[in-house]
């Protein structure tokens, strides 16, 4: 009964636990490496063609989006993932293929003139499409005998439609122990999806520490900030551009615009024009209007009983074309354009930030986590000018950011998830799916708590049966960043980084009394005018 970490330890990509009991091998997740990290996606730290099963959380591709590649390297055995994941994983793995194959396509453009050999893409369309083939779905809570000594279920982790944590009831030569792999917790009270199941014991966590260091800010009033910034651009003449994520945040914010528009509560234009400029958040769309029956929170479970579309409205537009698409900025009628990617480093979003962010009248509104290195982050960190296209672009539109919306949960829901695994309490809590500045402070943090439990490294390996580490791990090198358009220093990212953390303080401290805070105050204005800034 062994352990082993092959993928977000102590970062948040890659996920991929695996599991070895009875004679079978288990991974539980098996993403793809998008980070940092030094750590290739071409090849596994194992012999895929003796993995028997993959249990799939969720569908977002670092959790799911090295499949393919495993099946072409010679995996033949059992994909076992909810319904919902199952459908959202079809979609966004061909998404990812074609991706893959772009690159390789553009890698070999470029490596033809310099006389190099052609590479090939980490996986086809073709490979993506064999996953099909490997599926077997379930529900939430139904219990399965996936094989000799093993016991699972999965239960809505409420972090993505679909998603889910597991539980597994492991008994190997009569030894018998539980383990919960938490998959992405979600945050509460998000639209549509219900809230993430909490687990009452195991002997065994593995835990994900995304926001271990951090709460969310103030809830705010999705319908009504939103409404406030269209309202604004739109008087403006402007367009509202969103980068967005295809999967779960475009569906979110088709569900608040209906209900702003519902409510007329953009007065300058009650009845703006809306685009989804994505083929894939298209796809992800009609998912959502499929059966959800057994995935939907109370709020949605209405809209449905109403016989209300969640998704739609008058004046929304899907484009699917790379025409239509350009079309978009030609028209110079305000709107929102609602384009993946989420963090602007890649698809459609690109060109319609290059074609907005020039113009005052505009927003770029963002409405999720911008990655260290993004052309995201660089917007949100105020440069004057990007370049794009080989283009330099000068940044007049608003930028605001909509941090309300996060699919994760912060520091607090982590640690009240944790804290109610205690019959029986966790023998050992392992922490994984966080920042290498995060993932081993969120693990001392619940050591605080009176849990055993530490952040580990990658390929280390752990014996379920004494609780003891068989092999140490190691953590990869990190690679240098580069951004397209980046005039920022490193040192200039890290103070802007270091910035936040005291504005973070700043609000953890408003509780503390006024003397604490006077001083806080004083200290904070003694180094302001030290630096004379
Ligand atoms: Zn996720």
């Amino acid at each position: 009964m062994k352990l082993s970490f092959f993928g977000a330890d102590q970062c948040v990509t890659g996920s991929c636990h695996c599991l070895e009991i009875n004679g079978k091998t288990i991974l539980v997740d098996c993403g793809l490496q998008q980070g940092r990290d030094e750590i290739s996606n071409e090849e596994f730290p194992f012999n895929p063609a003796g993995v028997d099963y993959v249990l799939v959380t969720h569908a977002h591709i670092d959790h799911s989006g090295r499949i393919p590649k495993l099946i072409r390297q010679g995996f033949h055995g059992e994909i076992l993932t909810t319904r919902l994941t199952a459908d959202l994983m079809r979609i966004m793995l061909l998404d990812s293929a074609h991706i893959q194959e772009q690159d390789a396509e553009w890698k070999n453009r470029k490596g033809e003139r310099a006389g190099r050999a052609p590479v090939e893409p980490l996986y086809t369309i073709e490979d993506a499409q064999k996953v099909a083939e490997y599926l077997k779905t379930c529900e939430y809570d139904e219990e399965i005998n996936l094989c000799e000594g093993v016991r699972v279920k999965f239960s809505d982790a409420g972090h993505l439609l679909g998603s889910a944590s597991i539980w597994m009831d492991l008994n190997e030569g009569g030894v018998e122990k539980t383990i919960v792999f938490s998959g992405d917790i979600g945050n509460v009270d998000q639209p549509i999806i219900r809230d993430p199941v909490h687990f009452h014991g195991a002997d065994y966590v593995v835990m994900e520490s995304t926001y271990g260091d951090r709460n969310h800010t103030e809830v705010w009033s999705y319908t009504d900030d939103l409404a406030k910034i269209i309202d604004e651009t739109m008087a403006r003449g402007g367009n509202v551009v969103i980068p967005s994520f295809a999967v779960g945040r475009t569906q979110e914010l088709l569900y608040f615009i209906r209900e702003i528009k519902d409510r007329k509560m953009v007065k300058s234009n009650p009845d703006f024009p809306v685009y989804i400029d994505s083929p894939l958040a298209k796809q992800a769309t009609q998912i959502f209007t499929g059966n959800l029956h057994g995935y939907l929170d109370e709020g949605a479970l209405k809209l449905v009983a109403d016989g209300t579309n969640m998704f739609n409205f008058t004046n929304l537009r899907m484009t699917e074309t790379v025409d239509e698409s350009r079309a978009l900025n030609d028209d110079r009628t305000p709107k929102v354009i609602i384009s993946a990617s989420g963090m602007c480093d890649a698809g459609r979003i690109r060109h319609h930030l290059k074609h907005n962010l020039w113009r005052p009248e505009c927003t770029v509104a963002f409405v999720g986590y911008q990655g260290e290195g993004t052309l995201g982050r660089l917007l949100l960190n105020g440069a004057e000018s990007v370049k794009m296209f080989g283009e330099e672009i000068t940044v007049r539109a608003k930028i605001v950011n909509y941090t309300g919306l996060s699919s994760h949960a912060d520091r607090d829901h982590l640690l009240s998830w944790i804290s109610d695994i205690k019959e029986p309490k966790p023998q050992h809590v392992f922490v994984v799916h966080g920042d290498r500045e995060v993932a081993p402070f969120f693990a001392q943090t619940i050591q605080g708590m009176g849990f055993t439990a530490h952040a580990p490294q990658y390929t280390e390996v752990y014996d379920l049966v004494s609780c003891q580490q068989l092999q140490t791990g190691y953590l990869p090198e990190r690679k240098a960043k580069v951004v397209e358009g980046t005039k920022v220093s490193s040192a200039y990212e890290r103070l802007v980084a270091v910035g936040q953390l005291v504005v973070e303080a700043i609000k953890r401290a408003k509780k503390r009394d006024n003397k604490s805070l006077a001083n806080f105050a004083d200290q904070l204005k003694k180094v302001l005018e030290k630096w004379d800034v």
